[in-house]
């Protein structure tokens, strides 16, 4: 074979090997050239969404500052049928027959509708650089719209002389003293709230002048704050405290494990009052609610606030389910300081949160013909919804102790039950002396019985050794740990594990 022979069978192997791949690479560029123009048509499709979705938003958010000093007077009406006259730029206040009225003149100057939310009073010059907390908020009881580019009005009032801050605001009105209200409200579609915070200063003739001292975003990073926000919600509503992360690193996203069956909620307040001094009485409803069904003991997680991008959940019994109507009640044990003391001090009719359950494993023992139930205040809901969930001549006797006298409550059970009232008065919280001692002489009688342990978890501890010293077996000892003297719960809503 010559050179040329070489060459030329080498050119057609060449020809008959390649020009497929050839064609193959072709189409595989072709490809990749449409892939790449797709990608860049839905990127700038998602990116031109994006901006329209963007430049929506701007034009439906609102922006109030007071109005302006040239602004017409305004007439405004109270629920009472009280009239109040209020100038531009100024705020008007009024005490008078055991109600205290507010009113401020403002401007929307946004491009959208502005509806007022709430308003939180301060009696004096509130200063503080952060956000105040949402659960915090009064409802207005009226709703309040404010038009884009226009003069409206806010107006608020104190009614109800058992709220500590109708003392306040009703010095501060008669003194003519300094007032700040911060005032929440967002566009007409509920979102893009803003707190506004509005000092009232006053005037040497009369009235109040009206100023803006600052704005804080509820539901996006004010416009000082280096890094956007990442896209999503809250699982809960309230309360929520502006220039939190707004995506939640929420360990119970999925009701899954030891959360199966459970559902999750957004009860709603209807009332919260002081049922006796150290318990608060609160109910709450939701739809879930119509065909919720749990046993007496169970208890549901609320979503009391967040720590860094955490929920922070707290567990409290379900001492009663209205039948037929969707009403939730709890009592809460009132003390210092905590997430969940601090949503039960403020929480109002109307001001929503999150709920998960029904949760808690611990029920009346079905064989049982006597129960000794024992604990502290705070086991009282779970208590009393056992006991009376009991039938006709068992046997049943609840030890609680108590703060004072004045926070026993009656007990409704069919149950032949005993109530023993144990009063902490001097004695140091968290000292179980007297529960012990209680324990330690209640009549166990003979046949199956069984034992219900609740409270603090030192106390709920002795409590048990006490019933073990007494022969009872640990099948017949239900105990809970609720909560850690002088330490925070866990996150969710229990005594952390590393308690003492
Ligand atoms: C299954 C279950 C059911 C429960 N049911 C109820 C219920 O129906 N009603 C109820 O009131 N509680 C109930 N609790 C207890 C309640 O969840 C705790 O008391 C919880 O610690 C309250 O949260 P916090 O945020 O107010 O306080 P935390 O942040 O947990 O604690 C802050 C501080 O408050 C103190 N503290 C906490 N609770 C009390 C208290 N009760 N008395 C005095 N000081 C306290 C702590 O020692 C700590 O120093 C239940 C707990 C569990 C696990």
């Amino acid at each position: 074979m010559d050179t040329r022979s070489i060459q030329s069978q080498r050119l057609a192997s060449v020809a008959l090997v390649d020009w497929p791949s050839i064609a193959s690479l072709a189409t595989a560029a072709g490809t990749l050239v449409l892939a790449v123009a797709t990608f860049a048509a839905v990127r700038s499709a998602n990116r031109a969404a994006r901006a329209a979705e963007q430049s929506l938003l701007v034009a439906l958010r609102p922006l109030f500052l007071p109005s302006r000093l040239q602004d017409e007077q305004q007439k405004v009406m109270f629920a009472e049928g009280k009239w109040l006259h209020v100038a531009g730029g100024c705020a008007a206040a009024m005490a008078e027959d055991g109600v205290v009225y507010l009113l401020a003149s403002l401007r929307n100057v946004g491009p959208g509708i502005g509806i007022v939310h709430g308003w939180r009073f301060y009696p004096g010059q509130e200063s503080g650089g952060t956000a105040p907390d949402l659960a915090e908020f009064r409802r207005q009881t009226r709703d309040l719209y404010l038009p884009p580019g226009e003069t409206g009005f806010w107006q608020g009032a104190f009614r109800d002389t058992s709220d500590p801050q109708h003392e306040e605001a009703r010095k501060a009105v008669e003194s003519s003293g300094q007032m700040t209200v911060d005032i929440l409200y967002g566009d007409h579609e509920g979102g893009q709230r803003v707190i506004t915070r509005f000092g009232l200063q006053p005037r040497k003739d009369a009235g109040w002048l009206l100023s803006a001292a600052r704005h804080w975003n509820v539901d996006r990073a004010d416009p000082g704050e280096a890094t956007p926000p990442r896209k999503g919600n809250y699982l809960m509503s309230d309360p929520r405290r502006a220039g939190l992360p707004r995506v939640l690193n929420d360990p119970f996203a999925q009701l899954s494990g030891a959360l199966a069956g459970t559902t999750r909620m957004r009860l709603e307040v209807v009332d919260n009052h002081r049922l006796t001094p150290a318990m608060q009485r609160v109910v709450l409803t939701a739809p879930e609610l119509a065909t919720f069904s749990y046993r007496p003991g169970q208890d549901v997680m609320l979503m009391v606030g967040v720590d860094g991008d955490r929920p922070v959940r707290r567990r409290y019994t379900i001492q009663e389910l209205g039948a037929g109507r969707p009403l939730l009640t709890m009592g809460i044990v009132r003390h210092d300081d905590g997430p969940g003391e601090r949503w039960v001090r403020a929480a109002r009719p109307g001001d929503e949160i999150e709920a998960i359950g029904p949760r808690g494993k611990i029920f009346p023992a079905p064989d049982a013909d006597w129960h000794v139930f024992a604990g502290d205040f705070a086991a009282l809901p779970a208590f009393f919804a056992m006991a009376g969930s009991l039938p006709h001549g068992v046997r049943a006797t609840v030890i609680l102790e108590v703060p004072t006298p004045d926070d026993e409550q009656e007990l409704a059970s069919e149950a032949d039950a005993e109530l023993i009232w144990l009063h902490r008065l001097g004695h140091s919280l968290g000292d179980p002396a007297a529960l012990v001692d209680a324990v330690t002489g209640v009549p166990l009688p003979p046949g199956p019985g069984h034992a219900y342990l609740a409270g603090e978890a030192k106390v709920v501890l002795a409590l048990r050794q006490a019933l073990a010293a007494r022969g009872m077996a640990d099948d017949q000892i239900s105990a809970k740990a609720y909560w850690g003297l002088g330490k925070a719960n866990a996150l969710h809503g229990e005594p952390a594990k590393n308690n003492p």
